[in-house]
């Protein structure tokens, strides 16, 4: 039994979680029982929205794995509607540009229900997972409220999701801060997954505002760096550019070039302070594989477009098999 964590955000971490599904599925036999793995996710984009809590990359990962997303938008459930998010408009509640779906209100009215009777943000992903078979365990990185915000060059801050949604991320970012995280403590069984766990992942989701949080969390960065088994990173950057979303302004603000080794880089090799072991790349970004080696990180080139499950399963079989397993 392959005891996996993965710390993931939502687009590039709920596709990466689904091939990691069905890759660890492929080689269930009698001797080695499905294990299941662990997701610790970034929940650093949460926010309070018409007086209910919404979890963008936790449902992410959740509608995925449950197979009920809406795959042609990119967010939410397959065949929603949007009664509920006229009238609020009607209303002038909320915000005008992020679109709330009634079957997705569902799910925001049932986890702050919990949450007022005293549920902890774990507790309610429990409940939640219950609803149908994941194949994995979620835990958020913390059960505290710590929003990512984004401090921009004209001194304005805004949350991360104001600026994402409805700035599209055009105005110029200084920084990203989640205030009050280094007094949080992660999410209860989050440093045990770590510890137990023979292979750790880092998905390909957005280095700066969704593997950033996960990582400021105290005693996360840590944990990851003493785990047992390898850490093997998979690069969200193919061929010099961000795939799906707008994670290139996110990399400037904070100094990183958008490329493959610049990444691995910020991550930083685990024999010299940092996380990774080996990081997964392109075909398309093969060339630097010498300067990541030079790191101190094994390079591995892999095909690493997620288009559809079989892709996508592909990807984490590469994961999986790097670490020899
Ligand atoms: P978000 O929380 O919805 O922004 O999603 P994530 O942080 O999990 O993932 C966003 C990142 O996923 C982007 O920076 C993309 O570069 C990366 N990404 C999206 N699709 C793919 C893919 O097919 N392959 C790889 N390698 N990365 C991807
Ligand atoms: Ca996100």
């Amino acid at each position: 039994m392959t005891r996996v964590v993965v710390l993931a955000g939502g687009v590039g971490g709920s596709r990466f979680c689904l091939g990691l599904r069905a890759a660890l599925e492929g080689r269930v036999d009698a001797a080695a029982p499905a294990s299941g793995f662990d997701i610790v996710v970034n929940t650093g984009d949460d926010l309070w929205l018409s007086g209910v809590r919404l979890q963008p990359d936790v449902d992410s990962i959740v509608y995925a794995l449950a197979g009920v997303n809406d795959t042609e938008r990119g967010w939410g459930r397959a065949g929603d509607s949007e009664r509920v998010n006229s009238e609020l408009q009607e209303w002038r509640a909320g915000w005008p540009w992020f679109t709330l779906g009634d079957l997705d209100l569902g799910t925001h009215l049932a986890r702050t229900g919990w949450l007022r009777e005293g549920s902890t943000p774990t507790q309610v992903i429990e409940r939640m997972s219950a609803r149908w078979p994941l194949g994995a365990r979620l835990l958020p990185m913390t059960d505290a409220e710590v929003d990512t915000r984004v401090v921009l060059e004209d001194g304005r801050v805004m949350h991360f999701q104001e600026w994402w949604t409805r700035h599209r991320a055009a105005l110029r970012p200084a920084r990203f801060e989640n205030p009050g995280i280094d007094a949080v403590v992660p999410a209860p069984g989050v440093l045990e997954a770590l510890a137990a766990a023979d292979l750790v992942l880092i998905a390909p989701s957005n280095p700066v505002v969704s593997i950033g949080p996960i990582l400021a969390v105290p005693g996360i960065h840590d944990a990851v760096r003493s785990a047992r088994g390898r850490v093997v990173g998979v690069s969200p950057i193919i061929g010099g550019r961000v795939v799906r979303g707008m994670a290139d302004v996110c990399l400037s603000a904070i100094g990183v070039e958008t490329s493959a080794l610049a990444v691995a880089a910020h991550y930083g090799a685990r024999s010299g302070g940092g996380l990774l072991d080996d990081w997964l790349i392109a075909e398309e970004d093969a060339a630097s594989a010498a300067d990541i080696a030079r790191v101190g990180i094994r390079p591995v080139v892999t095909p690493l477009w997620m288009r559809d499950a079989a892709t996508s399963a592909a990807l984490a079989e590469a994961a999986l098999q790097t670490a020899g397993h």
